[in-house]
């Protein structure tokens, strides 16, 4: 909440400048001063840098333009060329279009493994890897991973390991302090959490591990621009309270979900019936506020989202206004239909990111499509 504030030594501004320049004079000859091109660091980049970091419990954070940006930096900077990445079965689908790309050109080794299962994946682990990319909640069936174990697992074997954080947020769940290398975050989810800027942060444990991956999103030009670091900052301000206020949202929806005869299956981490339920209570603060459940069928799908008034059927998360999303027809269309079933995700299967709305809303709006998923059987 208080970074940057009343930190302007010319005017006394309480909350700090947008800095549009995207040059800075040098003090003199030979002298540049802390910036020099906005590419390389920009003031207003560095407030928003800094308050992710601490956030986070890292040694400094890189703001990126795009969470894919934060996803592509650690891939090249920290995989040996070659090297071997092992990435969740049922990762992002744009960070599986990625390793995936990246494998078929021959740039690097991709396995996949199931990290919700701490046996299968050490074992994973123990065959031959040099960077472990972890996601947890999944998406979308908020699967978890034992963090710390799967952490000393990577590092007992020699691998480096990251962990996309964008589900969770250091609200709930701060992954540095359980022994990962890296965390990304796709900051257009829920640091900025107002759906009106594209950016992406990587925070490390190690400070020479953040100037590394700042040389390089400095080298490869995806560094994040200074307005969208600005509205950013302004969204990241009241994080601690739209989290809190999402969750309370999300608990109220799950109790009408698990109630309702429509519904064929909830996937929420805060159900004791969840399969990680006492892992996620051990490891998370709150069990986050994305919501998974099963109404059978793509025509289900249609009728109950067909008539939706405080949902909007849209792609992303982690804004103040409640979205719903098909899965297999939108966030995981890129992934081919066999690896879309590996990874467990169905035509029935609908994806809720809770906003900040009135439960009582959010919850009557639902409950009408799902009576009318039922009445339509
Ligand atoms: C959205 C998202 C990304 C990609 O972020 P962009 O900001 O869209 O580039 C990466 N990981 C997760 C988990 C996401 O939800």
């Amino acid at each position: 909440m208080r970074a940057g504030i009343n930190t302007d030594t010319a005017h006394g501004a309480v909350v700090p400048p947008v800095y549009l320049s995207t040059t800075y004079a040098f003090d003199g000859f030979d002298r540049p001063g802390e910036y020099d091109y906005s590419r390389a660091g920009n003031p207003t980049r560095s407030v928003l840098a800094t308050a992710i970091a601490e956030l986070e419990g890292g040694a400094g954070a890189v703001v990126t333009a795009s969470g894919m940006a934060a996803v592509t930096v650690p891939v090249l900077a920290l995989l040996p060329p070659g090297g071997t990445l092992l990435a969740p079965f049922d990762c992002y689908g744009g960070s599986w279009r990625l390793f995936d790309a990246l494998e078929r050109t021959g740039r690097l080794k991709l396995r996949l493994a199931d990290f919700s299962d701490l046996e299968g994946a050490s074992a994973d682990i123990a065959a031959g890897a040099d960077l472990v990319w972890l996601e947890t909640p999944s998406n979308p069936l908020l699967r978890i991973t034992d963090l710390a174990a799967i952490s000393s697992a990577a590092h007992a074997a020699g691998a480096l390991v990251a962990v996309d954080n964008t589900f969770a947020t250091p609200v709930v769940q701060r992954p540095l302090t359980l022994g990962a290398d890296v965390v990304v975050h796709s900051a257009t989810k829920y640091l900025n959490g107002h759906s009106d800027v594209v950016s992406g942060a990587i925070i490390a444990a190690e400070a020479d591990q953040v100037s590394e991956l700042a040389w390089w999103a400095n080298t490869l030009g995806v560094t994040g621009g200074a307005l969208d670091a600005y509205l950013t900052l302004r969204g990241l301000r009241t994080l601690h309270l739209r989290m809190a206020a999402a969750q309370r949202n999300a608990a109220a929806v799950v109790e009408l979900l698990v109630a309702h005869p429509a519904v064929r299956a909830v996937h929420y981490p805060g159900l004791a019936e969840h399969p990680q339920h006492d892992l996620a209570v051990r490891q998370q603060d709150g069990f986050g506020a994305i919501v998974t459940f099963d109404v059978g069928t793509g025509a289900a799908v249609r009728t109950l989202v067909e008539g939706l008034v405080t949902f909007c059927l849209a792609e992303s998360l982690g804004g103040v206004e409640s979205l719903v999303s098909h899965p297999a027809t939108m966030t995981h269309a890129a992934m081919p239909p066999e690896v879309r079933a590996a990874a467990g995700i169905t035509d029935g299967m609908l994806r809720l990111s809770l906003g900040v709305e009135d439960p009582d809303d959010l919850v009557a709006d639902l409950r009408a499509g799902l009576d009318r998923a039922l009445a339509a059987r």
